[in-house]
Protein backbone atom coordinates (compact mmCIF):
# COMPACT_ATOMS: atom_id res chain seq x y z
CA UNK A 1 0.00 0.00 0.00
CA UNK A 2 1.40 3.62 -0.74
CA UNK A 3 0.49 6.32 0.94
CA UNK A 4 0.70 10.17 -0.48
CA UNK A 5 1.20 12.47 1.73
CA UNK A 6 -0.94 15.65 -0.06
CA UNK A 7 -1.61 18.25 2.74
CA UNK A 8 -0.67 18.91 6.98
CA UNK A 9 2.84 17.56 5.60
CA UNK A 10 4.95 19.72 7.59
CA UNK A 11 2.25 22.08 8.19
CA UNK A 12 -1.25 22.11 10.06
CA UNK A 13 -3.17 23.05 7.37
CA UNK A 14 -4.91 21.03 4.46
CA UNK A 15 -4.37 17.58 5.80
CA UNK A 16 -4.78 15.03 3.06
CA UNK A 17 -3.11 11.62 2.74
CA UNK A 18 -4.42 9.45 -0.16
CA UNK A 19 -3.87 5.30 0.53
CA UNK A 20 -3.46 3.28 -2.90
CA UNK A 21 -4.40 -0.23 -2.07
CA UNK A 22 -4.72 -2.82 -5.50
CA UNK A 23 -5.04 0.22 -7.33
CA UNK A 24 -8.25 1.69 -5.27
CA UNK A 25 -7.53 5.25 -4.06
CA UNK A 26 -9.09 6.66 -0.61
CA UNK A 27 -8.28 9.73 0.41
CA UNK A 28 -8.16 10.30 4.67
CA UNK A 29 -9.77 13.55 5.07
CA UNK A 30 -9.49 16.75 2.17
CA UNK A 31 -8.81 19.41 4.57
CA UNK A 32 -8.95 23.30 3.62
CA UNK A 33 -5.38 24.92 3.01
CA UNK A 34 -5.09 28.30 5.01
CA UNK A 35 -2.64 30.72 4.54
CA UNK A 36 -1.60 33.44 1.64
CA UNK A 37 -4.93 33.96 -0.13
CA UNK A 38 -4.14 33.35 -3.87
CA UNK A 39 -1.44 30.90 -3.00
CA UNK A 40 -3.89 28.41 -0.73
CA UNK A 41 -6.96 29.32 -3.26
CA UNK A 42 -4.68 27.73 -6.21
CA UNK A 43 -3.90 24.51 -3.63
CA UNK A 44 -7.10 24.15 -2.80
CA UNK A 45 -8.57 24.73 -6.44
CA UNK A 46 -6.32 22.30 -7.64
CA UNK A 47 -6.39 19.00 -6.89
CA UNK A 48 -3.12 17.03 -7.60
CA UNK A 49 -5.02 13.83 -8.47
CA UNK A 50 -8.10 13.20 -10.76
CA UNK A 51 -10.94 13.34 -8.08
CA UNK A 52 -13.08 10.96 -9.92
CA UNK A 53 -9.99 8.18 -9.23
CA UNK A 54 -11.08 8.30 -5.58
CA UNK A 55 -12.89 5.93 -4.47
CA UNK A 56 -13.56 6.49 -0.89
CA UNK A 57 -12.51 9.55 1.62
CA UNK A 58 -12.20 8.45 5.69
CA UNK A 59 -13.31 11.63 7.86
CA UNK A 60 -11.40 11.84 11.04
CA UNK A 61 -13.33 14.77 12.14
CA UNK A 62 -15.25 18.09 10.99
CA UNK A 63 -12.59 20.71 11.45
CA UNK A 64 -12.33 22.72 8.27
CA UNK A 65 -8.63 22.10 8.16
CA UNK A 66 -9.90 18.22 7.97
CA UNK A 67 -13.08 18.40 5.38
CA UNK A 68 -13.04 22.13 4.27
CA UNK A 69 -11.60 21.12 0.55
CA UNK A 70 -14.57 18.33 0.43
CA UNK A 71 -16.75 20.70 -1.87
CA UNK A 72 -13.75 20.86 -4.02
CA UNK A 73 -13.07 17.54 -4.15
CA UNK A 74 -17.11 16.86 -5.42
CA UNK A 75 -16.76 19.64 -7.65
CA UNK A 76 -13.59 18.01 -9.50
CA UNK A 77 -15.76 14.52 -9.76
CA UNK A 78 -15.57 12.51 -6.61
CA UNK A 79 -19.02 10.96 -6.23
CA UNK A 80 -17.62 7.80 -3.53
CA UNK A 81 -18.65 7.46 -0.05
CA UNK A 82 -17.51 9.38 2.82
CA UNK A 83 -17.33 7.37 6.07
CA UNK A 84 -16.98 9.11 9.13
CA UNK A 85 -18.71 8.85 12.92
CA UNK A 86 -22.52 10.75 12.83
CA UNK A 87 -21.28 13.31 15.27
CA UNK A 88 -18.70 14.20 12.52
CA UNK A 89 -21.51 14.25 10.05
CA UNK A 90 -23.68 16.23 11.75
CA UNK A 91 -20.77 19.09 12.91
CA UNK A 92 -19.43 18.16 8.63
CA UNK A 93 -22.64 19.36 7.35
CA UNK A 94 -22.97 22.64 9.27
CA UNK A 95 -19.40 24.04 8.69
CA UNK A 96 -19.03 22.98 5.27
CA UNK A 97 -22.16 25.27 4.67
CA UNK A 98 -20.77 27.99 7.00
CA UNK A 99 -17.57 27.66 5.36
CA UNK A 100 -18.99 28.02 1.80
CA UNK A 101 -21.21 31.06 3.09
CA UNK A 102 -18.26 32.65 4.85
CA UNK A 103 -16.14 32.39 1.44
CA UNK A 104 -19.17 33.93 -0.84
CA UNK A 105 -19.07 36.43 2.06
CA UNK A 106 -15.68 37.64 2.22
CA UNK A 107 -14.94 36.87 -2.08
CA UNK A 108 -18.69 39.62 -2.12
CA UNK A 109 -16.75 42.00 0.77
CA UNK A 110 -13.73 42.35 -1.52
CA UNK A 111 -15.42 42.44 -4.66
CA UNK A 112 -16.90 45.40 -3.93
CA UNK A 113 -13.73 47.52 -3.62
CA UNK A 114 -11.79 45.52 -6.38
CA UNK A 115 -14.86 46.80 -8.81
CA UNK A 116 -14.47 50.27 -7.39
CA UNK A 117 -10.59 50.22 -8.60
CA UNK A 118 -11.47 48.63 -11.97
CA UNK A 119 -9.76 45.05 -11.01
CA UNK A 120 -11.10 41.82 -12.15
CA UNK A 121 -14.16 40.12 -9.20
CA UNK A 122 -12.83 36.93 -7.75
CA UNK A 123 -14.44 34.10 -7.24
CA UNK A 124 -15.16 31.73 -4.19
CA UNK A 125 -13.43 28.27 -4.04
CA UNK A 126 -16.92 26.54 -3.58
CA UNK A 127 -20.37 27.83 -2.78
CA UNK A 128 -23.46 26.95 -0.69
CA UNK A 129 -24.49 24.34 -3.59
CA UNK A 130 -21.28 22.80 -3.47
CA UNK A 131 -21.99 21.75 -0.54
CA UNK A 132 -25.42 20.27 -1.04
CA UNK A 133 -23.64 18.03 -3.45
CA UNK A 134 -21.17 16.82 -0.91
CA UNK A 135 -23.82 16.18 1.95
CA UNK A 136 -25.60 13.16 0.63
CA UNK A 137 -22.22 11.10 -0.24
CA UNK A 138 -21.93 10.76 4.03
CA UNK A 139 -22.01 7.26 5.26
CA UNK A 140 -21.82 7.10 9.15
CA UNK A 141 -19.67 4.83 11.13
CA UNK A 142 -19.71 4.59 14.75
CA UNK A 143 -16.69 4.33 16.92
CA UNK A 144 -15.22 0.34 17.01
CA UNK A 145 -17.34 -1.05 14.23
CA UNK A 146 -15.33 -2.19 11.51
CA UNK A 147 -16.18 -1.79 7.91
CA UNK A 148 -14.48 -2.56 4.48
CA UNK A 149 -13.40 0.77 2.68
CA UNK A 150 -11.95 -0.84 -0.36
CA UNK A 151 -10.79 -4.60 -0.64
CA UNK A 152 -8.31 -5.39 1.21
CA UNK A 153 -8.58 -2.42 3.76
CA UNK A 154 -10.62 -2.70 6.65
CA UNK A 155 -11.03 0.41 8.49
CA UNK A 156 -12.24 1.34 12.54
CA UNK A 157 -13.10 4.76 13.80
CA UNK A 158 -11.56 4.86 17.80
CA UNK A 159 -12.00 7.70 20.22
CA UNK A 160 -9.21 10.68 19.66
CA UNK A 161 -10.51 13.02 22.47
CA UNK A 162 -10.46 15.92 20.13
CA UNK A 163 -13.61 17.41 19.34
CA UNK A 164 -17.16 15.94 19.06
CA UNK A 165 -16.65 12.83 16.72
CA UNK A 166 -13.27 12.97 16.93
CA UNK A 167 -11.61 9.84 15.36
CA UNK A 168 -8.48 7.81 15.03
CA UNK A 169 -8.52 5.58 12.12
CA UNK A 170 -7.07 2.04 12.46
CA UNK A 171 -6.85 0.67 9.19
CA UNK A 172 -6.20 -3.59 8.53
CA UNK A 173 -4.95 -4.00 5.75
CA UNK A 174 -4.27 -6.87 3.84
CA UNK A 175 -2.17 -7.53 0.23
CA UNK A 176 -0.94 -9.57 -2.05
CA UNK A 177 -2.27 -12.28 1.06
CA UNK A 178 0.21 -10.70 3.81
CA UNK A 179 -1.45 -8.29 6.67
CA UNK A 180 -0.55 -5.14 8.74
CA UNK A 181 -2.13 -2.71 10.64
CA UNK A 182 -1.23 1.17 10.01
CA UNK A 183 -2.57 4.03 13.02
CA UNK A 184 -3.64 7.31 11.71
CA UNK A 185 -4.21 9.72 14.85
CA UNK A 186 -6.02 12.22 13.28
CA UNK A 187 -5.84 15.10 15.67
CA UNK A 188 -5.33 13.83 18.73
CA UNK A 189 -7.10 14.82 22.11
CA UNK A 190 -5.58 15.40 25.78
CA UNK A 191 -6.71 13.48 28.69
CA UNK A 192 -9.00 14.94 30.92
CA UNK A 193 -10.49 18.13 29.13
CA UNK A 194 -14.12 18.16 29.47
CA UNK A 195 -16.81 16.78 27.97
CA UNK A 196 -15.75 14.03 25.31
CA UNK A 197 -13.79 10.73 26.00
CA UNK A 198 -9.91 10.39 26.37
CA UNK A 199 -7.75 9.55 23.37
CA UNK A 200 -7.62 5.66 22.89
CA UNK A 201 -4.72 3.97 21.17
CA UNK A 202 -4.68 0.61 19.44
CA UNK A 203 -2.40 -3.04 19.58
CA UNK A 204 -0.43 -4.72 17.16
CA UNK A 205 0.03 -1.43 14.80
CA UNK A 206 2.57 -1.69 12.29
CA UNK A 207 2.64 1.75 10.77
CA UNK A 208 1.45 4.86 12.70
CA UNK A 209 1.11 8.20 11.01
CA UNK A 210 0.40 10.75 13.86
CA UNK A 211 -0.62 14.54 14.35
CA UNK A 212 2.64 16.84 16.05
CA UNK A 213 0.82 20.22 16.26
CA UNK A 214 2.00 21.20 19.58
CA UNK A 215 5.12 18.97 19.50
CA UNK A 216 7.58 21.65 20.55
CA UNK A 217 5.42 22.34 23.14
CA UNK A 218 3.82 21.34 27.14
CA UNK A 219 0.63 22.79 27.50
CA UNK A 220 -0.78 24.76 30.38
CA UNK A 221 -2.93 22.11 32.43
CA UNK A 222 -6.69 22.77 32.10
CA UNK A 223 -6.83 24.10 35.58
CA UNK A 224 -4.09 26.70 34.39
CA UNK A 225 -6.15 27.47 31.44
CA UNK A 226 -9.72 28.04 33.21
CA UNK A 227 -7.65 30.53 35.79
CA UNK A 228 -6.33 32.51 32.56
CA UNK A 229 -9.60 33.08 31.12
CA UNK A 230 -10.69 34.23 34.73
CA UNK A 231 -8.03 36.66 34.48
CA UNK A 232 -8.61 38.02 31.33
CA UNK A 233 -12.66 38.66 31.88
CA UNK A 234 -11.19 40.56 35.38
CA UNK A 235 -8.50 42.82 33.98
CA UNK A 236 -11.13 44.17 30.78
CA UNK A 237 -14.09 44.32 33.44
CA UNK A 238 -12.04 46.63 34.90
CA UNK A 239 -11.09 48.93 32.57
CA UNK A 240 -14.51 48.38 31.32
CA UNK A 241 -13.41 46.98 27.53
CA UNK A 242 -14.31 44.17 25.33
CA UNK A 243 -12.54 41.00 25.27
CA UNK A 244 -12.58 39.03 22.41
CA UNK A 245 -12.10 35.90 21.99
CA UNK A 246 -11.60 34.37 18.34
CA UNK A 247 -12.14 30.58 18.80
CA UNK A 248 -13.30 27.69 16.75
CA UNK A 249 -17.10 27.47 16.78
CA UNK A 250 -17.10 24.25 16.56
CA UNK A 251 -15.51 22.49 19.79
CA UNK A 252 -13.46 25.50 21.88
CA UNK A 253 -16.49 27.31 21.67
CA UNK A 254 -18.26 24.70 23.68
CA UNK A 255 -15.58 24.29 25.69
CA UNK A 256 -14.81 28.29 26.80
CA UNK A 257 -18.91 28.11 27.13
CA UNK A 258 -18.81 25.15 29.65
CA UNK A 259 -15.67 26.93 31.67
CA UNK A 260 -17.69 30.52 31.30
CA UNK A 261 -20.50 28.36 33.02
CA UNK A 262 -18.75 26.85 36.17
CA UNK A 263 -16.89 30.52 36.80
CA UNK A 264 -20.46 31.88 36.92
CA UNK A 265 -21.94 28.98 39.09
CA UNK A 266 -18.61 29.59 41.15
CA UNK A 267 -19.53 33.35 41.05
CA UNK A 268 -16.00 34.64 39.62
CA UNK A 269 -17.14 35.68 36.28
CA UNK A 270 -17.70 39.84 36.54
CA UNK A 271 -21.14 40.85 35.90
CA UNK A 272 -20.61 41.20 31.98
CA UNK A 273 -22.45 39.95 29.86
CA UNK A 274 -21.28 37.20 27.25
CA UNK A 275 -21.94 36.50 23.60
CA UNK A 276 -21.17 33.41 21.45
CA UNK A 277 -21.70 35.60 18.30
CA UNK A 278 -21.78 33.27 15.75
CA UNK A 279 -24.64 31.02 14.31
CA UNK A 280 -21.95 28.27 13.51
CA UNK A 281 -21.35 28.38 17.51
CA UNK A 282 -24.81 28.19 18.42
CA UNK A 283 -26.18 25.43 16.03
CA UNK A 284 -23.27 23.28 16.74
CA UNK A 285 -23.43 23.58 20.50
CA UNK A 286 -27.72 22.22 19.57
CA UNK A 287 -25.13 19.13 17.70
CA UNK A 288 -23.20 18.75 20.40
CA UNK A 289 -26.91 18.44 22.81
CA UNK A 290 -27.66 15.55 20.47
CA UNK A 291 -24.66 12.87 20.58
CA UNK A 292 -24.45 11.67 23.91
CA UNK A 293 -22.88 8.93 22.67
CA UNK A 294 -19.37 10.85 22.71
CA UNK A 295 -19.39 12.23 26.10
CA UNK A 296 -17.43 10.85 28.69
CA UNK A 297 -19.06 9.98 32.15
CA UNK A 298 -18.05 12.84 34.22
CA UNK A 299 -20.72 15.04 31.14
CA UNK A 300 -23.06 11.95 31.40
CA UNK A 301 -23.48 12.42 35.13
CA UNK A 302 -23.84 15.83 35.37
CA UNK A 303 -26.89 15.71 32.35
CA UNK A 304 -28.82 12.73 34.46
CA UNK A 305 -28.10 14.02 37.81
CA UNK A 306 -28.79 17.08 37.36
CA UNK A 307 -31.06 17.38 34.83
CA UNK A 308 -32.11 20.85 35.10
CA UNK A 309 -29.04 22.34 34.53
CA UNK A 310 -27.41 23.45 31.04
CA UNK A 311 -23.19 22.92 30.57
CA UNK A 312 -24.06 25.14 27.30
CA UNK A 313 -25.88 27.94 29.12
CA UNK A 314 -25.90 30.44 31.90
CA UNK A 315 -28.35 33.21 32.07
CA UNK A 316 -25.84 35.93 31.10
CA UNK A 317 -25.02 33.80 27.75
CA UNK A 318 -26.50 34.79 24.41
CA UNK A 319 -26.13 33.15 21.54
CA UNK A 320 -26.37 36.13 18.91
CA UNK A 321 -27.30 34.33 15.08
CA UNK A 322 -28.71 37.34 13.10
CA UNK A 323 -26.49 39.96 11.46
CA UNK A 324 -28.36 43.08 12.96
CA UNK A 325 -27.90 41.93 16.36
CA UNK A 326 -24.43 40.91 15.61
CA UNK A 327 -23.74 44.79 14.18
CA UNK A 328 -25.61 45.82 17.56
CA UNK A 329 -22.62 44.73 19.71
CA UNK A 330 -20.61 47.44 18.13
CA UNK A 331 -22.52 49.79 20.21
CA UNK A 332 -22.15 47.97 22.92
CA UNK A 333 -20.80 50.71 25.60
CA UNK A 334 -20.40 48.40 28.85
CA UNK A 335 -18.26 45.82 28.89
CA UNK A 336 -18.68 42.10 27.23
CA UNK A 337 -17.15 39.09 26.36
CA UNK A 338 -17.51 38.15 22.57
CA UNK A 339 -16.47 35.05 21.57
CA UNK A 340 -16.48 34.84 17.57
CA UNK A 341 -15.24 32.77 14.73
CA UNK A 342 -12.66 31.96 12.66
CA UNK A 343 -10.30 31.12 15.57
CA UNK A 344 -7.30 32.06 13.61
CA UNK A 345 -8.78 35.43 12.11
CA UNK A 346 -9.10 34.88 8.61
CA UNK A 347 -12.66 35.20 8.25
CA UNK A 348 -16.17 35.77 9.61
CA UNK A 349 -17.33 37.76 12.12
CA UNK A 350 -14.92 38.25 14.60
CA UNK A 351 -13.11 40.33 11.69
CA UNK A 352 -15.55 42.90 12.43
CA UNK A 353 -15.42 43.17 16.11
CA UNK A 354 -11.51 42.99 15.31
CA UNK A 355 -11.91 46.14 12.96
CA UNK A 356 -14.24 47.97 15.82
CA UNK A 357 -12.32 47.68 18.78
CA UNK A 358 -8.55 46.59 17.91
CA UNK A 359 -7.55 50.17 18.01
CA UNK A 360 -9.25 50.83 21.85
CA UNK A 361 -6.88 50.16 24.56
CA UNK A 362 -9.33 48.86 27.00
CA UNK A 363 -9.86 45.83 24.48
CA UNK A 364 -8.23 42.45 24.91
CA UNK A 365 -7.80 39.54 22.46
CA UNK A 366 -7.52 36.12 24.59
CA UNK A 367 -6.50 33.46 21.73
CA UNK A 368 -7.04 30.15 22.78
CA UNK A 369 -6.38 28.29 20.03
CA UNK A 370 -3.77 27.33 17.29
CA UNK A 371 -2.50 30.26 15.19
CA UNK A 372 -1.00 29.02 11.87
CA UNK A 373 1.82 31.05 10.19
CA UNK A 374 0.81 33.87 7.93
CA UNK A 375 -2.76 34.16 9.70
CA UNK A 376 -4.25 37.72 10.87
CA UNK A 377 -4.25 35.81 14.54
CA UNK A 378 -0.48 34.96 14.34
CA UNK A 379 0.86 38.74 12.92
CA UNK A 380 -1.18 39.57 16.54
CA UNK A 381 0.34 37.15 18.37
CA UNK A 382 3.91 37.51 16.47
CA UNK A 383 3.61 41.59 17.87
CA UNK A 384 2.58 42.58 13.94
CA UNK A 385 1.84 46.56 13.95
CA UNK A 386 -0.56 47.91 12.15
CA UNK A 387 -2.27 44.49 10.86
CA UNK A 388 -4.61 44.63 7.72
CA UNK A 389 -8.18 43.19 8.30
CA UNK A 390 -10.67 42.89 5.22
CA UNK A 391 -8.44 44.87 3.04
CA UNK A 392 -7.57 47.92 5.60
CA UNK A 393 -4.65 48.78 8.11
CA UNK A 394 -5.06 49.05 11.88
CA UNK A 395 -3.18 50.19 14.59
CA UNK A 396 -3.28 47.27 17.05
CA UNK A 397 -3.72 49.34 20.91
CA UNK A 398 -5.46 46.31 22.30
CA UNK A 399 -4.09 44.20 24.56
CA UNK A 400 -3.16 40.65 23.15
CA UNK A 401 -2.66 37.27 25.21
CA UNK A 402 -3.13 33.72 24.83
CA UNK A 403 -4.42 30.70 26.78
CA UNK A 404 -2.92 27.66 25.32
CA UNK A 405 -4.21 25.42 27.90
CA UNK A 406 -7.67 25.27 25.70
CA UNK A 407 -5.75 23.17 23.26
CA UNK A 408 -7.40 20.19 22.13
CA UNK A 409 -4.87 18.65 20.83
CA UNK A 410 -2.19 17.34 22.79
CA UNK A 411 1.01 18.33 23.75
CA UNK A 412 4.61 16.94 23.47
CA UNK A 413 4.47 14.53 26.93
CA UNK A 414 1.27 13.21 25.75
CA UNK A 415 1.79 12.51 22.46
CA UNK A 416 5.14 10.45 23.45
CA UNK A 417 3.46 8.91 26.04
CA UNK A 418 0.06 7.99 23.68
CA UNK A 419 2.60 6.57 21.20
CA UNK A 420 4.39 5.00 23.60
CA UNK A 421 1.26 2.84 24.60
CA UNK A 422 0.93 1.95 21.09
CA UNK A 423 4.52 0.93 21.12
CA UNK A 424 4.20 -1.17 24.36
CA UNK A 425 1.24 -3.43 22.82
CA UNK A 426 2.56 -3.39 18.87
CA UNK A 427 5.98 -3.54 17.34
CA UNK A 428 6.24 0.00 15.52
CA UNK A 429 8.48 -0.59 12.38
CA UNK A 430 8.06 3.33 11.49
CA UNK A 431 6.27 6.23 12.18
CA UNK A 432 5.07 9.40 10.06
CA UNK A 433 5.09 13.16 11.53
CA UNK A 434 2.12 14.92 9.98
CA UNK A 435 0.48 18.00 10.84
CA UNK A 436 3.16 20.01 12.51
CA UNK A 437 4.74 22.94 11.50
CA UNK A 438 9.21 22.22 11.25
CA UNK A 439 9.77 23.33 14.69
CA UNK A 440 7.29 20.97 16.27
CA UNK A 441 7.90 17.81 14.09
CA UNK A 442 11.75 18.08 14.75
CA UNK A 443 11.16 18.31 18.39
CA UNK A 444 8.66 15.57 18.10
CA UNK A 445 10.86 13.31 16.46
CA UNK A 446 13.81 14.10 18.42
CA UNK A 447 11.12 13.04 21.59
CA UNK A 448 9.97 10.03 19.89
CA UNK A 449 13.44 8.58 19.07
CA UNK A 450 14.78 9.00 22.49
CA UNK A 451 11.77 6.56 24.29
CA UNK A 452 10.54 4.59 21.23
CA UNK A 453 13.51 1.97 19.77
CA UNK A 454 13.19 -0.01 16.78
CA UNK A 455 10.59 2.59 14.88
CA UNK A 456 12.04 4.67 12.29
CA UNK A 457 10.87 7.95 12.48
CA UNK A 458 10.13 10.18 9.51
CA UNK A 459 8.63 13.68 8.71
CA UNK A 460 6.80 13.32 5.27
CA UNK A 461 6.87 16.73 3.04
CA UNK A 462 3.71 17.76 0.88
CA UNK A 463 3.76 15.68 -2.15
CA UNK A 464 6.34 12.78 -0.30
CA UNK A 465 4.96 8.97 -1.35
CA UNK A 466 6.00 5.96 0.60
CA UNK A 467 5.65 2.02 0.26
CA UNK A 468 3.84 0.37 3.47
CA UNK A 469 4.83 -3.45 3.04
CA UNK A 470 3.58 -6.79 4.87
ZN1 LIG B 1 -8.80 19.26 14.58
Amino acid sequence: MWVHFWGGARSVTGTMHMLTIRGRHVLIDCGLMQGRRKEAFEINRNLPFQAGDVDAVLLTHAHIDHSGNLPSLVRAGFRGHIYATSATRDLASLMLLDSAHIQEQDVAYVNKRRLRQGKRPFEPLYTQTDVMAVLPLFRSVEYGCPFEVVPGLVAQFIDAGHILGSASLVLDVNENGHSFRVLFSGDIGRKGLPILRDPQTAEQVDFLVMESTYGDRLHETPDQAKESLCQAAATTYQRGGKLLIPCFAVGRTQEIIYRLNQLWEESRLPHMDVFVDSPLAANATEIFRMHPECFDEEMLDLMLREHDRDPFGFSRLRYVRSVEASKELNTLAEPAIIISASGMCEAGRILHHLKNNIEDPRTMILFVGFQAENTLGRKLLDGQNPVPILGEHFRVRAEVRRADGYSAHADQAELVSWAQRIHRASSLRAIFLVHGEEPSCQALAQALGERIQGARIEIPYRGDKVELVP
